[in-house]
């Protein structure tokens, strides 16, 4: 098995912000892991609020020995040899995941959702996400936003009430709310919740910081609506600590390391009563179309990240009908666009 790997920067459509920072583009790092002519394609991603840099991904991954004899059936050693190569670097682990995925599918000749037998029927609409931005950018944005079913604004600021009453001034579509932990008074964020849901909202994902445990139980307990973790949780091993603080986890390759841990959460968060988002960064069609095979999982789905870039260098998971929908491909089913752009 051989590695390769190449930084390349996405440039997002519109500049995109969230409660504690803003930005016009994202580092990811492209991984190509090639046994006997074929080759599985991965990405690591790194948002600048994340502790992942070009750097520490590509550090992470001159270290890493393939095996140069054993086929990606032993999937799960080569992943563990892997993941014991350090400690954090959830990003680098997460582009070595799904590369030896979609290896393993095109060796396989198959999907990975016909590999894991999902039904790809069984996927939501993807919800698509306004940024931070002016009330009338917002009300511009939500009126170009036609092709989807559900809306997801980014609150946290003093704003949040006029972004919310913008988008309502064009459109009645279901709405979900990402807080990125920008709440800090229980109070406030219960009165919020209780307006939001007169506005029809669906979910508020992580009101609070994630070290606020204690108001965090106090809002899960009183709130109208469901609760999901996305800072507060990362990995299987956190979700019994999220129990009782939240209604469900929004699961990230990006955050957990790759397609396996976000099965082994999957599971997980069903076996403890915990409802399931499928997240994403501001990631290419690569990390994407992985997702999209473990989205039909999920009770939502958010996977409009190369949606809103404008120099994806794959194809793969396509909106159809307002849903991302996996390729009937082999692997995570990408191709690399605009002759190899990347390289
Ligand atoms: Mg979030």
């Amino acid at each position: 098995m051989n590695l390769k790997y190449y930084p390349y920067k996405l440039e997002l459509k519109n500049t995109f912000t969230l409660s504690h920072s803003s930005r016009r583009t994202t580092d990811i790092v492209i991984v190509e892991i090639e046994q006997n002519g074929i080759t599985g394609f991965g990405e690591a991603c790194l948002p600048p609020y994340y502790p992942d840099t070009v750097k520490s991904v590509c550090d992470f991954l001159s270290k890493i020995d393939l095996p140069q004899v054993a086929a990606p059936k032993n999937i799960n050693t080569i992943i563990d040899n892997i993941n014991r190569t350090g400690k954090g670097d959830f990003a680098a682990k997460a582009a070595c995941d799904i590369a030896l995925h979609d290896l393993l599918g095109k060796i396989t000749g198959l999907p990975l959702y016909k590999l894991w037998g999902v039904d790809i029927k069984d996927v939501k609409p993807t919800s698509f996400t306004l940024g931070i931005d002016t009330p009338d950018m917002v009300r511009k944005k939500a009126q170009a936003a036609s092709g989807y079913a559900v809306l997801k604004i980014k609150l946290g600021t003093e704003n949040d009430r006029a972004l919310v009453n913008a988008i309502r001034d064009v459109s009645d579509k279901p709405l979900r709310v990402d807080i990125n932990q920008g709440w800090t008074d229980k109070f406030m964020a219960l009165d919020m919740i209780e307006w939001l849901k007169e506005e029809n909202t669906e979910l508020v994902e992580q009101p609070m910081p994630k070290n606020m445990v204690d108001e965090s139980v106090w809002l899960y307990e009183k709130s109208p609506l469901p609760i999901i973790a996305d800072e507060s949780v990362c990995h299987a091993s956190d979700i019994q600590k999220v129990k009782g603080m939240f209604h469900g986890i929004n699961i990230k390759l990006m955050k957990c390391g790759g397609l396996r841990e976000a099965r082994r959460m999957i599971a997980s968060a069903k076996s403890a009563g915990l409802k399931i988002m499928i997240g994403c960064m501001t990631e290419s069609s690569c990390a994407i179309s992985a997702a999209s095979h473990i989205s039909p999982l999920a009770d939502w789905v958010d996977l409009d990240g190369a949606l809103l870039v404008a120099n994806d260098p794959f194809t793969g998971a396509a909106l159809i009908d307002g849903k991302i929908i996996p390729r009937d491909k082999p692997g995570i089913g990408v191709s690399a666009s605009e002759v190899h752009a990347y390289k």
